[in-house]
């Protein structure tokens, strides 16, 4: 490791042994697409709850129209109508047939339900052409899910079908972590909102839309706090004015070893947070503690947006994900062929920006090729980049055609 720096996951398991899940509530299924699911839930009741109709036509007992064919058709009494949700009629005796709807109940005494298409569509008296199967168009109760059956684990991350599936079984909560509520806070008194005018001096503030963005896009809920100039006491102020809404904080800009670097200089003091050097490129000056009362954590990343960026990914989202119940806590690497040769310093971890291709062939897997510099300003080049690649503290050359760990930025896990 290079002298006097903390390794990338050494860093990592400091911040996740300080943060634990956000604890669990009964929330509405809506609001709990796209959370991790926090209890095991058996279903109350089967699916179908009750046997019913496949198809619209009449329910009959199988015995009754077992030798229907078109050359010598059955014929049987209607004696009834069931539609779906008003199921007046609950018998039939033998002999008799009841008109009946898909999804309504079959009555007691019918077997088989005979469709629309196999009769003559008869009101008082059915011409029954066909004979079904033994059972044939009717779903049996708990055909689907049977009661006591588990529908969704504890840790599934709820999707559209689970929330059907919930629904379907009349659960109308479930527990879940909620979303983070992540507050952002861009530092540099050269920084300006985008739309403004720009001076000869100052530039627009991209990291906190960057960093608010990939909150949001990793399941938080963000707070976009407007820019702070690299004044201590303006800082602190915002710092605390934004607690009350917050579960962990964010703030880019003003921690390296410049004069101005106003996050170092107003948090060190309380004591709370941590600054140093993470080995690492791009990356390296980090900060992570707690601030506040409820000793909310928070993440004191680097100015320059590629720095910024790559801090989120590695420590950030796997304390997002952590808070949320949701694993694995970091983005899981998928090897791929390098196409051009890469240097790396020694001792420090870096990450590549790079764009990531499927070999359309599929005979030599996946390439993954670097994008622009190395400048940790070119948000022009991160923008275009997919992925990044992972060059190991101990490499410092990687040829092209070398098999390489890659990160791919736009995946779930
Ligand atoms: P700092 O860590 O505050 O010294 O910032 C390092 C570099 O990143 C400087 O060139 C800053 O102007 C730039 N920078 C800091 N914050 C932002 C931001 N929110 N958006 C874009 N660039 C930034
Ligand atoms: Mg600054």
């Amino acid at each position: 490791m290079a002298e006097g720096l903390i390794s990338v996951d050494d860093h990592l398991a400091r911040i996740l042994a300080e943060i634990e899940p956000l604890p669990d509530f009964p929330q509405p299924l809506m609001d709990a697409l796209g959370l991790a699911v926090a209890e095991d839930v058996v279903a109350p009741i089967g699916l179908p709850p009750f046997e019913n109709s496949a198809m619209d036509g009449y329910a009959v007992r199988h015995a009754d129209v077992v030798t229907a064919t078109e050359e010598s058709p059955v014929h049987l009494p209607v004696v009834g109508e069931i539609g779906a949700g008003q199921a007046t009629l609950l018998a039939m005796s033998p002999g008799t047939a009841v008109k009946i709807m898909t999804g309504a109940p079959v009555p007691a005494g019918a077997d088989s339900v005979v469709p629309y298409e196999w009769t003559d569509r008869g009101v008082a008296q059915v011409r029954i052409e066909r004979a079904p199967s033994l059972g044939q168009h009717v779903r049996p109760a708990g055909e689907d899910v049977a009661v006591g059956d588990l529908v969704v684990s504890r840790g599934t991350v709820l999707g559209p079908r689970h929330l059907g599936l919930l629904a379907s079984v009349g659960r109308a909560a479930v527990r879940a972590r909620p979303r983070p509520r992540v507050v952002v806070i861009s530092t540099g008194s050269e920084l300006r909102e985008p739309g403004a005018e720009l001076g000869h001096d100052s530039i627009y503030d991209g990291n906190s839309f960057l960093l608010a963005a990939a909150a949001r896009a990793a399941g938080a809920i963000t707070y976009r706090v407007g820019i702070v100039p690299d004044e201590p006491r303006e800082f602190l102020a915002a710092v605390h004015d934004q607690l009350v809404r917050a579960d962990l904080v964010i703030t880019s800009g003003g921690v390296s070893q410049g004069d101005y670097d106003v996050v170092k200089e107003a948090l060190s003091p309380l004591g709370t947070v941590w600054f140093g050097g993470v080995a690492m490129q791009p990356g390296k000056p980090q900060g992570f503690g707690h601030v506040g009362e409820d000793r909310t954590p928070i993440f004191t990343l680097p100015g320059n947006p590629v720095s910024s960026y790559i801090s989120f990914q590695q420590f950030v989202l796997p304390a997002l994900r952590k808070l949320m119940g949701r694993t694995p806590y970091a983005r899981p690497t998928t090897p791929a062929r390098l196409t051009h040769p890469i240097r790396s310093p020694l001792g420090k971890r870096q990450f590549v920006r790079a764009e990531y291709a499927v070999d359309p062939a599929g005979r030599n897997g996946s390439s993954v090729t670097p994008v622009g510099g190395h400048g940790s300003h070119l948000i022009g080049d991160l923008a275009s980049s997919d992925a990044l690649v992972v060059v190991p503290e101990d490499v410092t050359s990687v040829a092209a055609g070398e098999q390489v760990q890659v990160l791919r930025l736009d995946e779930e896990f």
